[in-house]
């Protein structure tokens, strides 16, 4: 079995301890497999991306001991992902986030859960004097998704639940969606382990890798670090940056440790106060949630 699994951040900033965790699982997951391992920044939106968080990533992957056998960036792939827009069915859309509020109140439709589903303005066509986006005419179709990991299924209405969603914003940055699905069958991702946030965005990916017939992946979802009120890390919660703990020298061996103590599994739990990256991997084939009949 060739495991071939990635890391996908994306240099907005300084990496936190949660993305740095998420980090070490997918590493260790693809190392306890002897596979190939991905580095992928994902800097599609130009406006958010910081220069020097590329170096600043990869000086603090190394740091933590964490290795990689290739690295892309997506900001060098656009014509990777025009080509994949250009073999499916997407209709232009001018709506603002305004018109769509206003199109789902009128039609009744309460937004389905925290996402508002876009209700089809402009599938029969638009007024194209405003720049528009690429939307997927969506199959009419119900895709389920399982997790590896939790061994979750989600199934979503592609139609009622998901809706035509942007593949191209209209500033022509294509969507996260189409890059993640793009890149992960051109670089022969087998198993894909990441956040638990992007879990209910699965069934939408997979919808892309069945329309454009691509493999789906085996997906593992983590649990998000959260700090000690039960609050999600995030950079803007002033989770200390790995960054900031490099450079006034402290030691990757107890940060590792506390990451792994994070998680609350055996055997993780009685790790020593300093561990290595690589200490850690046959721990991760020992572990029983993430059992090696599941990996
Ligand atoms: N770039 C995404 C993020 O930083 C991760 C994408 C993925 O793992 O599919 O949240
Ligand atoms: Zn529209």
């Amino acid at each position: 079995m060739n495991v071939v699994g990635r890391f996908a951040p994306s240099p907005t900033g300084a990496m936190h301890l949660g993305n740095a965790r998420t980090a070490l699982l997918a590493w260790l997951h693809t190392r306890a497999h002897g596979g190939r391992h991905i580095l992928r920044f994902e800097d599609l939106d130009t406006g958010r991306i910081r220069g020097w968080a590329y170096d600043a990533t990869r000086r603090d992957l190394e740091w933590l001991g964490l290795d990689w056998d290739a690295e892309y960036l997506q900001s060098e792939r656009l014509e990777l992902y025009a080509d994949a827009l250009a073999r499916l069915d997407t209709y232009p859309c001018t709506c603002t986030r305004k018109e769509i509020l206003t199109a789902i109140q009128d039609s009744a439709g309460a937004p389905h859960g925290d996402e508002a589903v876009y209700p089809g303005s402009c599938r029969a066509g638009t007024d194209l004097n405003r720049p528009a986006a690429q939307r997927w005419r969506v199959p009419d179709e119900t895709v389920c998704v399982s997790d590896d990991l939790t061994g979750e299924t989600l199934c979503q209405s592609l139609r009622s639940e998901v809706g035509d969603f942007v593949l191209q914003r209209n500033d022509g940055v294509f969507a996260y969606h189409l890059a993640v699905v793009v890149d992960d069958a051109d670089m022969g991702v087998t198993d894909i382990l990441r956040g638990t946030d992007l879990w209910t965005a699965t069934p939408r990916q997979v919808a892309l890798q069945q329309a454009l017939g691509f493999l789906t992946p085996r997906y593992r979802h983590v649990p998000l670090m959260t700090d000690f009120r039960g609050e999600r890390l995030a950079k803007r919660d002033g989770a200390p940056p790995v960054m900031a703990l490099r450079e006034a020298g402290e030691s990757p061996g107890k940060v590792l440790s506390e990451l792994v103590r994070s998680l609350e599994l055996s055997p993780f739990n009685a790790v020593p106060d300093e561990i290595s990256a690589a200490d850690l991997i046959p721990l991760w084939r020992e572990s029983g949630v993430f059992h090696p009949m599941k990996l």
